[in-house]
């Protein structure tokens, strides 16, 4: 029976390759439908400085590239195909692609990862590694004795703001109401720091600048007023978006992240789940890549 495996993976990020690293090194037939675009959001980067075991930092594409290198290298099936449905009241679940091709799974991981909220304002998309940024941890240091402005009132944005005060001269956040949503310890931190100043009922309406960010506008929600502002970076930090909408039975929570009930494990028997899908906190490759792991060794148990 050539299209039953004993693992499927959904999703070709860091957690689904790390995943097909170890069901293949474990002896399971797995394969992985990497969709059609495949390699998460690390193949849309450019430098990655933040991923172990490259002193100099590795461009998105070749890490990801290495990373499906070595799946396969150990066996794994990748399909570059999206998928579709899944019938998990059959045992083996039935999984069906866009290609209308039907696999058949033992156990399932959902590592579907998920996409940054972007502000969607002129200016923005074509500033995406050019200023414009949502992960500090990845990219203050290319911020070092600059100006950048983070958008945001969640934790998200208490913790941008206050990774980039480590390099940035001055770190702005911008928030659309009159309070941060974000926890009372992360907004004393925020508030204390000498370095960070406070924009409240504002929006960035447009991101200007020759290539790369130059200034922006901002407009005041109170009075409809808008202004300019000279920045260098924008961080945006106002949530991501899981990829979790085609999962209809896996239980989800308010924003769409799978819940996750035991170690990996959703609410389904044989489904397990790896990376940002399900991770709304840490949603780092490195911390992908270990979920992914950690799914497997849930899976051979
Ligand atoms: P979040 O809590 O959903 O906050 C998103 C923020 O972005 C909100 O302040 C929201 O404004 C704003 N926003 C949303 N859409 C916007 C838009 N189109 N334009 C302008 N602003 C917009 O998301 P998060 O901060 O990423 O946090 C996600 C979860 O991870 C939370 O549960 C958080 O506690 C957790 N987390 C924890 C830590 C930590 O404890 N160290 C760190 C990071 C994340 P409104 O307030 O007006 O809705």
């Amino acid at each position: 029976m050539e299209n039953v495996f004993d693992v499927i993976i959904i999703g070709s990020g860091p957690a689904g390759l790390t995943a097909a690293l170890y069901t293949t090194r474990a002896n399971l037939k797995t394969l992985v439908i990497a969709g059609r675009a495949w390699g998460g959001q690390l193949i849309l980067t450019t430098l990655v400085e933040n991923y172990p075991g490259f002193p100099e930092g590795i461009q998105g594409p070749d890490l990801m590239t290495a990373f499906r290198k070595q799946a396969e290298h150990h066996g794994a099936e990748i399909v570059d195909v999206d998928f579709k449905t899944a019938d998990y009241g059959s045992t083996p679940v039935k999984i069906r692609t866009d290609d209308d091709k039907e696999y058949s799974a033992r156990t399932v991981i959902i590592a579907t990862g998920a996409d940054t909220k972007w502000l969607g304002v002129p200016g923005e998309k074509e500033r995406i590694g050019r200023g414009v940024s949502s992960c500090a941890p990845c990219d203050a240091p290319f911020f070092r004795n600059k100006n950048a402005i983070v958008v945001g009132g969640g934790d998200s944005a208490m913790e941008e703001a206050l990774v980039l005060t480590k390099f940035a001269s001055s770190v702005t956040i911008v928030h659309r109401r009159g309070e941060f949503r974000a926890s009372q310890i992360m907004q004393k931190r925020v508030k204390e720091n000498p370095k960070i100043k406070l924009i409240f009922n504002s929006e960035i309406v447009e991101i200007l600048g020759e290539n790369k960010v130059e200034k922006v506008k901002i407009k005041n929600n109170l009075t409809n007023e808008i202004s300019e502002m000279p920045i260098e970076g924008v961080f945006v930090a106002i949530g991501h978006i899981p990829n979790s909408a085609l999962f209809q039975g896996i239980d989800r929570d308010e924003k769409g992240f799978i819940k996750v009930y035991n170690h990996t494990k959703t609410n389904i028997d044989g489904v397990y789940v790896a990376g940002d899908v399900h991770d709304a906190e840490y949603k780092q490759a490195v911390t992908a890549a270990g979920f992914g792991c950690m799914a497997v060794l849930e899976v051979e148990k």
